[in-house]
């Protein structure tokens, strides 16, 4: 069965899925974009993504591409044709097709494309195993509360990490404290059992997942604290973790091939994940 796109009003072949040449997506990465995950046929915390797309969009006064409510359409049109149980749905609005300048182009609609893409439910060995990071320095622009397409630290940072057989690159600021990582963000949880993550600023993305763990952590009496952590701190971690729309909440075991606590996914981490699967399976039943 083929896969489907949705380019710019028509659904098409995914193959036959091209942006023209002077999107300014393509030229300048002038657009931003939203990961939401489809888990058995219901789309997790939608609502959210498309509250966090508005305000990217409001912060680079880009224009939504449709209304929020036809776009819905076009995003559950778009699972609908792909067939796909579970998986990922991409989404990507660009200030639209212009002549290349720099300056914003006066009437020219905004560009929207959509995929879906299928990916197996839980990868239990990362689950089970806990996965490695690294750290790096943060080399991103000053706000890193857009969700901008414009991603090329986050490229280099995901490749060195992939080059040192880690899973992930922490970055830290020019103080040393860990910001986020290159695709999640990033969370310890100290020796004295208290959750730690980096506050809400222009410096990290508000993570749709990290806004649900905050509930969650609260619901579960989880000491919790909004304030930056170093790379030492998180070394000598009691636990550490990372979250993101694909794969919730992930436990990290070793940061710079330091091995934290006993190298195992720690209790919390796993509480809060399995927290998290028990939302994702109310989200299907209530939807
Ligand atoms: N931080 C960055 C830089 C990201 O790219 C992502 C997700 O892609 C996140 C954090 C986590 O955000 P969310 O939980 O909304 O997927």
């Amino acid at each position: 069965m083929p896969r489907v796109a949705y380019v710019n009003g028509r659904y098409v072949d995914h193959r036959d899925a091209v942006v023209h040449v002077e999107d300014r997506g393509y030229q300048f990465a002038d657009g931003v974009y939203e990961v939401v995950h489809l888990f058995r046929g219901r789309l997790i915390d939608e609502a959210a993504h498309l509250d966090r797309l508005d305000r990217s969009l409001r912060e680079l006064e880009m224009d939504w591409p449709l209304g929020r409510q036809a776009l819905q359409v076009v995003m559950h049109e778009v699972v609908r044709r792909n067939r796909f149980a579970t998986g990922l749905v991409y989404i990507q609005v660009t200030r639209g097709v212009a002549p290349r300048d720099h300056k914003f182009p006066h009437d020219v609609p905004s560009s929207l494309v959509m995929t879906v893409r299928a990916i197996p439910e839980f990868p239990d060995d990362m689950r089970e195993h806990g996965v490695g990071v690294i750290t790096i320095a943060d080399i991103r622009w000053a706000r890193r509360d857009i969700k901008t397409i414009s991603l090329l630290p986050n490229v280099l940072g995901k490749q060195a990490a992939a080059q040192a057989q880690a899973y992930e690159a922490w970055m830290y600021d020019h103080d040393g404290f860990v910001t986020e990582g290159t695709s999640s963000n990033a969370w310890i949880i100290t020796t004295k059992g208290t959750l730690v993550t980096r506050p809400s600023g222009n410096d990290i993305l508000q993570g749709i997942t990290r806004q649900a763990i905050l509930k969650f952590a609260e619901e579960l009496d989880i000491p919790f604290e909004a304030r930056k952590f170093s790379r030492d701190e998180a070394y000598n971690a009691r636990e550490a973790f990372l979250s993101n729309s694909s794969h919730f909440v992930t436990p990290v075991t070793s940061i710079d091939d330091r091995v934290i606590a006993n190298g195992k996914p720690g209790s919390v981490s796993v509480t809060l994940h399995q927290r998290y699967l028990k939302f994702m399976a109310e989200s299907c039943k209530i939807a």
